[in-house]
């Protein structure tokens, strides 16, 4: 009888530097898996320009369990995890960063969590060595934030490193929005999940690809595609600044009535009020247009990544132009 096939899925943008360490690392816990399980590596490479491509290409040339897939162009790492899901043969599907600082040694736990019957398994960072006193704390406010906007499931301190069941990725197949939150989704797919505790690794080679200006637009992503709250807050701003005013009408009244004070329009309370009202206005312009740009995008309908090269062109071709691939 054949072993149970574990995929793991690696998007890759520009990690020449780190490549050699990442294939060593996946053959050896290709070798710790080996007893029990089959492995399959689905290596995405998310349009490098740095000659990734080329060393992807020569693993999955020596190693046939390595699946190679090229995008045409960057389209971002949740568009390259999401080709990854759509590609993944396994009976369960570990998603990790190319560049280690998810420790592979870690998946044998998300396995064995998998095997008490979790669909799905968060690898949770307790700390992060070597990274900046600035992505921690901006990571820390962040979850936070959308553990209050967006009741997304996923656990906090969970990155895009887990382990999903057959059926979990079926499932998650099926949700082909646009700017997308994969953690939020995954949450959102409500499957039974348990979580496995690790320490976040530096990284041993090469850059960062998430910027600071990426970053943020992550962080708007996420909260705007798993949360409705943003739109609502203009109610609370309105009101805000409309009971001052309101409080004030009834006291210019009451003194006009009763003490027969004059009402003296004051220049400066009449400027400030333009200028806070205007500034309340455009912000919840902003928060509505950050909607509307998403209900537009997501009207076009197009592919959520393309791929050029696909070195296992038998199967998954549905998914070659970002559509569902056959349920599983
Ligand atoms: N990545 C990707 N496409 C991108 C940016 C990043 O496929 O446009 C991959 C990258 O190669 C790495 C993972 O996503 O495997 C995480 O990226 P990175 O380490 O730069 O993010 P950080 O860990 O600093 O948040
Ligand atoms: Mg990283």
């Amino acid at each position: 009888m054949s072993k149970p096939l574990i995929t793991i899925v690696v998007p890759c943008y520009n990690e020449r530097h780190v490549f050699p360490l990442l294939r060593e690392a996946l053959l050896e816990l290709a070798q710790g898996l080996s007893p029990r399980y089959d492995v399959e590596f689905l290596i995405v490479d998310d349009g490098s320009d740095d000659g990734s491509w080329e060393q992807i290409l020569a693993f999955a040339g020596e190693d046939q369990r390595v699946k190679a897939i090229s995008l045409t162009r960057n389209f971002g790492h949740q568009a390259a995890l999401t080709c990854g899901y759509d590609f993944a043969q396994g009976d369960a599907v570990v998603t990790m960063d190319a560049d280690l600082q998810d420790p592979p040694e870690v998946v044998h736990d998300l396995v064995r969590e998998w095997e008490k019957g979790y669909d799905v398994v968060y690898a949770v960072r307790v700390r992060r060595e070597g990274e900046s006193r600035f992505k921690c704390w901006t990571a820390s406010v962040f979850y936070r934030m959308i553990r209050v906007l967006g009741q997304t499931g996923a656990p906090p301190d969970s990155g895009d490193f887990r382990l999903m069941s057959k059926r979990s990725v079926a499932a998650f197949r099926t949700l082909r929005e646009r700017h997308r939150y994969i953690r939020g989704l995954v949450g959102w797919l409500g499957f039974r999940a348990s979580i496995v505790k690790y320490q976040r690794k530096p990284r041993p080679a090469g850059m960062t690809k998430y910027t600071l200006s990426r970053m943020i637009q992550f962080a708007v992503d996420a909260i705007v595609s798993s949360s409705t709250v943003p739109l609502r807050l203009a109610y609370f701003l309105a009101l805000f600044s409309a009971l001052p005013f309101l409080a004030y009408l009834c006291y210019a009244v009451f003194m006009r009535l009763f003490f027969n004070v004059p009402l003296v329009p004051g220049w400066s309370s009449l400027i400030l009020s333009v200028i806070i009202l205007g500034a309340i206005i455009l912000f919840s312009m902003g928060i509505m247009g950050e909607y509307v740009g998403r209900i537009y995008e997501q009207s076009k309908n197009r592919p959520l990544y393309l791929v050029r090269s696909n070195e296992e062109p038998s199967h998954g071709e549905s998914a070659e132009s970002g559509e569902p691939a056959p349920r599983v």
